[in-house]
């Protein structure tokens, strides 16, 4: 059985803050599928003391050791030598990998030297061939726990996770842990803790809020207990969340399938959106389009930033003088003029003050609205978050989806007379 990973990444570019840790995030999330919890991470930089301690200590506390990073060919690429020295192993030529490298890229003049260099491996070690570079990743045994090398480089070491690693842990069969995540974008992260603590409390499934502006996700995470990809417990606590939760929530894996489910749900209806941001500048359409067949439901998104573009754009320039622009009336306005210049169903908007300068004695900096038209009908929805600009835009953005899937989950009256 293997329940605890430790995950070190080596190299200084990771240690100084140049490259962000992405791996040890990845190998995090794809472990806990398997059933491994990461007990901690450790980043060390390109030095052999501190990678052989490093393994030595995890050696001793978890059954797996995963050390991503410095399997390269240059004279800084000292994982392979540091682990073999914390676990009394040699380093030994590998003919195989040597063969795998000359597959890859052929040989030529200058290339010798890291070619042998790359194929010195840990003696004993199973090598997991690379499917997308040349250093192969290296599975070593140490008594009854493991050694894991993988290479830096993100796709690299995703792909030798995936080809090998990965069917190598589902074959141990070992319980997976299911995470389902529920999403609340109408209560702040206090209020939520204080609603599901009965959940935290009781003997239920690990509970996790993570706050984010304008949203907070509900995490829980339990064993598969009753066959794969199923949780009882995660199950039920799932079912009590929807039932005693005062407000509304929305279930997903993580975000992006958020807007993935949006792009389906309008191409099951054959409705179209169009959208105009003021101030979230296009991080909404953003969302949307990096979901695959967003073409088919989003012909218009703009940012229309000034007065006189949204203007321009079909909002009445009374509207805009009278109430200014950042209101719920030039909310309303702008989703309208979406949904018309773009030959929608749907229109989405965004307005506010990002701050730090600005806003008004009624709508203060943080505040922002989101409308979304449809038939007849509009929508408007007001917040004042009090988070830097950044985050203004970023709750924001969660508040103009939220209200989309909010308004596909549960059309209105018109808009179920419409529906194809
Ligand atoms: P290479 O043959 O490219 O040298 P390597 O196994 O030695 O492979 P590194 O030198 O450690 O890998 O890193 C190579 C690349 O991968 C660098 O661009 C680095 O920024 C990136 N990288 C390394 N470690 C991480 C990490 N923990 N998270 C994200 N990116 C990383
Ligand atoms: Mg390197």
């Amino acid at each position: 059985m293997i329940t605890q990973a430790a995950v070190i990444a080596v190299g200084d570019e990771v240690l100084h803050g140049e490259t962000i840790n992405t791996n040890a995030a990845y190998l995090a999330q794809q472990l806990i599928a398997h059933g491994v919890r990461v007990a901690y991470h450790l980043t060390v930089g390109d030095d052999r003391k501190q990678v052989a301690e490093g393994v030595q200590r995890a050696l001793e506390a978890v059954d797996l050791v995963l050390v991503v990073g410095g399997l390269g060919p240059t004279h800084d690429d000292i994982t392979a030598e540091a682990v073999a020295q914390a676990v009394g192993a040699s380093l030994v030529f590998s003919p195989t990998v040597d063969a795998w490298i000359r597959a890859r890229h052929g040989t030529g003049p200058g290339r010798e030297a890291s070619i042998r260099r790359q194929s010195t491996v840990i003696q004993g070690a199973d090598l997991l061939r690379n499917p997308r570079g040349t250093a192969p990743g290296q599975r070593l045994a140490v008594g009854s726990r493991w050694v894991v090398l993988l290479p830096g480089p993100p796709r690299e070491m995703q792909a030798i996770f995936e080809t090998h690693l990965s069917p190598w842990l589902a074959g141990l069969g070992q319980p997976a842990v299911l995470r389902d995540t529920w999403t609340s974008y109408e209560w702040g992260e206090s209020a939520v803790a204080h609603l599901v603590s009965e959940l935290v409390h009781g003997q239920h499934p690990r509970v996790g809020l993570y706050a984010s502006p304008g949203v907070v996700e509900i995490r829980l995470e339990g064993q598969a207990d009753i066959g794969p990809g199923q949780s009882l417990v995660v199950a039920r606590a799932g079912a009590w969340l929807v039932g005693r939760f005062p407000g509304r929530l929305y279930h997903h894996a993580r975000q992006a399938p958020l807007a993935t489910w949006i792009v389906e749900a309008l191409q099951r209806r054959g409705w179209r959106i169009g959208v105009m941001e003021s101030l979230t500048g296009g991080l909404v359409a953003s969302r949307l389009i990096e979901v695959p067949g967003a073409s088919t439901v989003l012909p218009m998104a703009v940012v229309a930033y000034s007065d006189a573009a949204k203007v321009a754009m079909g909002v009445p320039a009374a509207t805009v003088e009278r109430y200014g622009a950042v209101s719920p009336q030039v909310a309303a306005a702008m989703a309208q003029a979406a949904r018309d210049r773009a030959g929608a169903d749907l229109g989405l908007s965004t307005t506010g003050y990002a701050g730090p300068g600005g806003g008004t004695a009624r709508y203060p900096v943080g505040t922002y609205f989101v409308g979304i038209a449809w038939g007849e009908g509009v929508r408007v929805r007001r917040r004042q978050l009090g988070v830097e600009r950044q985050g203004v835009r970023a709750g924001a953005t969660e508040l103009a989806l939220a209200l989309l899937w909010e308004t596909l989950q549960h059309p209105w009256p018109p808009m179920l007379a419409q529906d194809r």
